[in-house]
């Protein structure tokens, strides 16, 4: 017996944002529109701001945002981290 899954697509703005759940499932998951469709400044909305690369071809999973890896954010965030150390131990002021 195959199953075939039957999707239900959702979009509350009118296309930019599209969700897509499965038949009877009540989680549902955001998908970006196909990608033929973007050109100017849909590219531009999903160009990572660290990293200036596509995040057109990345799984929301690994998104931060949609113009901002996952990946990248982390490092971001890591490169702050290490900027607010630069202080001294003891007396907490900056080196
Ligand atoms: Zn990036």
């Amino acid at each position: 017996m195959s199953k075939e899954t039957t999707y239900i697509y959702e979009s509350p703005d009118g296309g930019r944002t599209i969700y897509r759940r499965e038949f009877g499932e009540s989680e549902r998951k955001q998908i970006k529109p196909h990608r033929d469709r973007w050109h100017g400044e849909e590219k531009k909305y999903w160009t990572c701001h660290i990293c200036k690369k596509s995040t057109m071809e990345t799984e929301y999973d690994y998104l931060a945002a949609h113009n901002l890896h996952l990946e990248c954010a982390l490092k971001a965030e890591l490169k702050e981290m290490k900027a607010t150390e630069k202080k001294c131990p003891y007396c907490e002021a900056g080196l």
